[in-house]
C-alpha cells in the first residue's frame, strides 16, 4: 500500500526506532508515546485492521501476540505489567489503517482504556 505510513516504515522509506523484527513483523517505538514504554507491533503485510484479519491469518495473529510479549520482556516491563491494545476502526480510535498492536508500560496505567 504505497500511501500507508506503516507500509512505508516497514519498507524503510520512513525512519523508525525499531526494537524487534522478523520476517513477518516489525516493532518500533511510537512517535508520540503515551507511556514510558510504547511500542507498536506491525505485520509487514498490509492488513487494514483487526476487522480485516481473516481466519487464515490465525498464525500471524499469534505471532503478533508473541512479539508483544517479547517486546515487553525486552523493554523490562514483563514483571511490572503492561497493556496490549488494538484500536479498531473509527469508534475504536484507530488513526492508522494498518493493523498495529500497542504495547504500553513503564508506569501504572488507568483501570481501562488505552493508557
Ligand atoms: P492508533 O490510534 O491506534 O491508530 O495508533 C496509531 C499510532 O501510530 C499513534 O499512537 C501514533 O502516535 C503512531 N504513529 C503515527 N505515525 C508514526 C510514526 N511515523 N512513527 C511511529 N509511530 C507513529
Amino acid at each position: 500500500m504505497p500511501d500507508c505510513i506503516f507500509c512505508r516504515i516497514v519498507a524503510g522509506e520512513i525512519p523508525s526506532n525499531r526494537v524487534l523484527e522478523d520476517e513477518h513483523l516489525i516493532a518500533f517505538r511510537d512517535i508520540q508515546p503515551a507511556a514510558p514504554v510504547h511500542v507498536l507491533v506491525v505485520p509487514r503485510r498490509h492488513v487494514e485492521s483487526l476487522a480485516a484479519l481473516e481466519d487464515g491469518d490465525a498464525e500471524l495473529a499469534g505471532r503478533l501476540m508473541a512479539a508483544a510479549r517479547d517486546v515487553a520482556r525486552q523493554e523490562g516491563v514483563a514483571e511490572s505489567g503492561y497493556r496490549v491494545v488494538i484500536n479498531t476502526g473509527a469508534h475504536g480510535g484507530q488513526t492508522v489503517g494498518h493493523l498495529h498492536v500497542h504495547v504500553l508500560g513503564g508506569r501504572q496505567l488507568s483501570g481501562h482504556g488505552t493508557a
